[in-house]
């Protein structure tokens, strides 16, 4: 690690706090206007901040009790709204970032389908060109946010006559239009609008809300998942939003579980794992801060950080005994003072499976880093360069 953290006294750090104490509950609208919403954004959406401006801009959000906006309006924020910068038109530009950075209008992302989850490549909706306007037929499944939305992020199949990954094309599309119906899925936190399924009936999307040019979709999709894995890469439970290692253990220490001296051992290796990651982080950030490319850190981080956050609230729920197999009996007290269903340790235990399989399952993961980092040879994929149609119609044949 090589950098010092900016101090308190420094000026840019004054001025954001200054702000924030004149504006203790700062609308969306007031955040995006200021470039706190996406700082490292060149202007006039961001403040074109560097690594050491963003870092001071998140500690100030922290200190002042309020939400990183990227956990309000993720999937803008965080993964797929940085691709309309690059590859947006100047209307797209202009109609879409006011309202995704302001907070007003939540995005979704609508990739995965019952039969492509890992493997996009493999999806069926459809968007077919019919003049001024695509229309779009087919199913999405585990949408999170679908319900609160205003814009989902679509990847459709926009042409059956070439390779899988070369038929993909990304929409912007609004979520409000005739032919689209979102069902919740309900899961075992008992959170019936977490997921959902959303259904296109011929859906009309207009031809000017196609994102780049026509098969851009497969490196848009892989890019935003990308940006989504490094988001989702923190140490502590639910990808790092719910209570951390270090949250266990002082409950453990203020509970008197930690006199158990299996616990204790449980517990000095879980907290010692979120101190790697912290640190890991730190090298990351250093990284950023010398100007050196990414890593393979952020891969890594992810596949190693959703299992430590199970195993933290796996322990949690454990020092309960019998009286934690009953749904909504906390092991502890919310953290942070319980502002959101994540502070919840028995809201965290029931979501734990979801976390090694969101954005990316783990063998997926491994794949990727595999591949990718070690530089071993690719998983062979013998439909890899076969048009879509032509796999279809052999599909078809074999099932006869
Ligand atoms: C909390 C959460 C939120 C989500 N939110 C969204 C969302 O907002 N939008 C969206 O589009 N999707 C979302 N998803 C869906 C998610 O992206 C998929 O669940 C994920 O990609 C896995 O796909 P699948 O469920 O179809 O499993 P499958 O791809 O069918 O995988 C099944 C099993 O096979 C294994 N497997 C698959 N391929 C390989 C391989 N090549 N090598 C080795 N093993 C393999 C997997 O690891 C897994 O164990 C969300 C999922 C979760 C859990």
């Amino acid at each position: 690690m090589d950098f010092n953290l900016p101090p308190e006294s420094d000026p840019r750090r004054v001025e954001i706090r200054t702000f924030f104490e004149a504006n203790p509950r700062p609308t969306g609208r007031q955040l995006a206007e200021r470039g706190y919403t996406v700082p490292h954004w060149p202007r006039p959406w961001g403040l074109g901040a560097d690594p050491e401006l963003q870092l001071i801009i998140d500690e100030e959000f922290e200190h002042a009790g309020l939400q990183a906006p990227a956990r309000l309006n993720p999937v803008a924020l965080n993964n797929c709204a940085q691709s309309l910068l690059t590859h947006g038109t100047d209307a797209q530009r202009e109609r879409l970032l006011p309202p995704a950075l302001a907070m007003e209008e939540k995005w979704c992302m609508l990739f995965s389908e019952p039969s492509a989850g890992s493997d996009l490549g493999a999806l069926r909706l459809t968007a077919r060109r019919e003049g001024d306007h695509y229309v779009v037929r087919g199913q999405k499944i585990w949408t999170s946010l679908a319900h609160k939305a205003q814009i989902g992020v679509l990847v459709a199949r926009t042409n059956t006559n070439v390779p899988k990954h070369a038929g993909l094309s990304q929409f912007l599309i609004d979520i409000s239009s005739p032919g689209i119906s979102v069902r919740p899925i309900i899961d075992m936190t008992g959170n019936e609008n977490e997921y959902n399924e959303v259904f296109f009936d011929d859906v009309k999307v207009p031809a000017d809300r196609l994102l780049g040019k026509e098969g851009d979709g497969w490196a848009l999709t892989m890019a935003q998942l990308q940006t989504e894995r490094v988001a989702l890469s923190k140490a502590g439970a639910i990808w790092g939003s719910g209570p951390s290692a270090r949250d266990l253990v002082s409950e453990l220490i203020a509970s008197g579980g930690i006199d158990d001296p299996l616990i204790r051992d449980e517990a000095a290796k879980l907290y010692i794992e979120g101190e790697i990651m912290r640190l890991l982080a730190y090298r990351s950030l250093s990284d950023r801060m010398n100007a050196k490319p990414a890593g393979p850190e952020a891969a890594v981080r992810k596949m190693v950080a959703a299992p430590h956050g199970q195993r933290i609230v796996d322990l949690a729920k454990r020092v309960q005994g019998m009286s934690g197999l009953i749904t909504g009996n906390g092991a502890f007290e919310p953290t942070n003072g319980g502002r959101h269903m994540f502070d919840d340790w028995d809201y965290a235990y029931w979501f734990n499976p979801a976390v090694t399989l969101g954005v990316g399952t783990q063998e997926v993961l491994k794949n990727v880093i595999s591949e990718r980092v070690l530089g071993l040879p690719r998983e062979a994929d013998p439909t890899a360069k076969t048009p879509w149609a032509e796999l279809q119609k052999s599909k078809l044949k074999t099932a006869v």
